[in-house]
């Protein structure tokens, strides 16, 4: 990224350009310290720009909700460069939080950050049924729908929070979404399809930070005996080790019936029953 590019990025702010404009005269930080600092707090004040927020605006736990998605290998940098520029903001206008909590709050997420750093665990049936009553028990319908959309469809981050109603076909139950480039489209299963229909509000729209807070409610939600908490590397792990894959499609699936049908081909002289996913099948039919 260019200077240049970044300058014109900076007057592309509308809530946060005199912010950071201040921050940026007032620093004493040798050039090559800010211009790093300015690689975090630029991208930040964008983010909160798109929420129309401005920086005195802007509550701590939205900071840290932000802080969680982030790459963690600048964490140190990371904390330096927010504490700053909130400090800078206080000397101009009042916040919401005390600059102190917010350095206190950035080194526990460190911490915490760093204890994810486990190896994945996968998850037993036993534990997938535990979370899905759990959930349900405790109607956390936001908490199903996104756990259910990485375990059952290993949708990412990027991917879901392309979720919404401009990309939810009710009549077919298709979520259409660009991955890496590529358009696709993945029919969503009943437990979903009717989880929407009963609670629209999971198709207003919602960036990736919301999202993954709630795989952090997840974690902290339910409870499983062999682990403090459920990460996200736990469920893509299941996907990878115990997921069959439909040969026709690739796409991996659950291994419960309901995502599977047996195809018996009339030329196969021996009479075997196939096995592809769902969909396939559905098609393979469509087309005999
Ligand atoms: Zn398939």
């Amino acid at each position: 990224m260019n200077k240049r590019s970044r300058e014109y990025r900076i007057t592309q702010l509308v809530h946060n350009r005199k912010y950071l404009e201040g921050y940026l005269k007032s620093s004493e930080d040798d050039p090559d310290y800010l211009d790093n600092k300015l690689s975090i707090v630029l991208p930040f004040l964008e983010y909160f720009d798109k929420e129309k927020l401005d920086a005195n605006k802007i509550q701590l736990d939205q900071i840290l909700i932000y802080s969680r998605t982030l790459n963690r290998k600048k964490d140190e940098t990371f904390r330096l460069a927010l504490l700053d520029f909130f400090v800078y903001v206080t000397t101009v206008a009042r916040i919401s939080f005390e600059t102190e909590k917010l350095d206190l709050s950035l080194k526990e997420l460190q911490q915490e950050l760093r204890d994810e750093k486990r190896d994945a665990q996968v998850l037993q049936v036993e534990d997938v049924i535990k979370i899905r009553n759990v959930l349900t028990a405790k109607e956390h319908y936001k908490l199903k729908f996104t756990f259910e959309m990485f375990y059952v469809y290993g949708i990412t981050l990027d991917e879901i929070e392309q979720f919404g109603s401009d990309h939810y076909s009710k009549h077919e139950s298709v979520f259409m979404f660009t991955s890496k480039s590529k358009r696709k489209r993945i029919r969503l299963d009943e437990s979903i399809t009717e989880l929407i229909e009963v609670h629209p509000d999971l198709l207003e729209a919602k960036g990736r930070t919301t999202y993954s807070g709630y795989m952090q409610d997840i974690g902290s939600t339910v409870k499983l005996q062999d682990r403090d908490k459920i990460i996200w590397k736990d469920i893509d792990r299941t996907r990878k080790e115990y997921f069959p894959t439909c040969s026709r499609c690739k796409q991996k699936y659950p291994n419960s019936a309901e995502f599977w049908a047996l195809i018996e081909f009339e030329e196969d002289t021996h009479k075997k029953h196939w096995i592809y996913c769902k969909d396939c099948a559905d098609e393979m039919r469509e087309t005999v």
